[in-house]
């Protein structure tokens, strides 16, 4: 049975929370490869919180422990928050990485319930339009763009610190700046992802 339902790469360890997405990147890994690091990411099933608890004895070891998932953390909010009070309670930092559907996908606003287990988010903007942001990512979800952006806005305004990230693709026509200048107005920080 595959349940690789924490890994670590360099440093830090990541929790992968589920395979669903709301998403469809043009260049998500998962259409290219099976995993990271040497670890098959495709899981048989999701893992219960007690299961993921139970691979972090020590919190501390890690410099980060991020959320992440070969898919979107916020579709298993409930188990989330659990191992993220756990975490938080041993006095170990989070990371939650999203492409920031969690509203949508939850249909309420989650992120005061993140305030306290999550130290920071990294929101997949992708795009600084839209237009952009539908071609790229083709949403399974109306109006996700919208959730995306009011997601990072109300993140930056509750949690420690809010990142809104884009991936740079070779080829592809996006305009950075446009995001930049997005993600700087919503108030958050903004980083560029290369492609690898
Ligand atoms: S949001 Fe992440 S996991 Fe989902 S399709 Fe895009 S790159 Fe893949």
């Amino acid at each position: 049975m595959n349940d690789v339902f924490t890994y670590k790469l360099e440093d830090l360890l990541y929790i992968n929370l589920t395979n669903s997405c709301t998403n469809s990147c043009s260049f998500c890994i998962r259409d290219k490869c099976d995993g990271l690091g040497g670890n098959n990411l495709w899981l048989e099933r999701s893992p219960t919180a007690s299961e993921i608890i139970s691979r972090i004895p020590e919190p501390l070891l890690y410099p980060e422990i991020v959320f992440c998932g070969f898919g979107e953390p916020t579709m298993r909010l409930d188990v989330l928050k659990e191992v993220a009070k756990y975490l938080k309670d041993k006095g170990g930092i989070t990371r939650l990485n999203t492409n920031g559907h969690g509203n949508i996908i939850n249909k309420r606003d989650i992120v005061p319930e993140l305030k306290g287990l999550i130290d920071i988010v990294s929101v997949s903007l992708n795009a600084g339009t839209k237009e952009e942001y539908d071609r790229i990512c083709s949403p399974k979800l109306p109006n996700a763009f919208e959730a995306v952006t009011d997601f990072i806005e109300k993140s930056a305004k509750t949690l420690p610190r809010t990142v809104a990230t884009v991936v740079r693709v070779p080829g592809e026509d996006l305009d950075i700046e446009k995001a930049r200048r997005l993600a700087t107005k919503l108030g958050a920080e903004f980083r560029i992802r290369d492609y690898e």
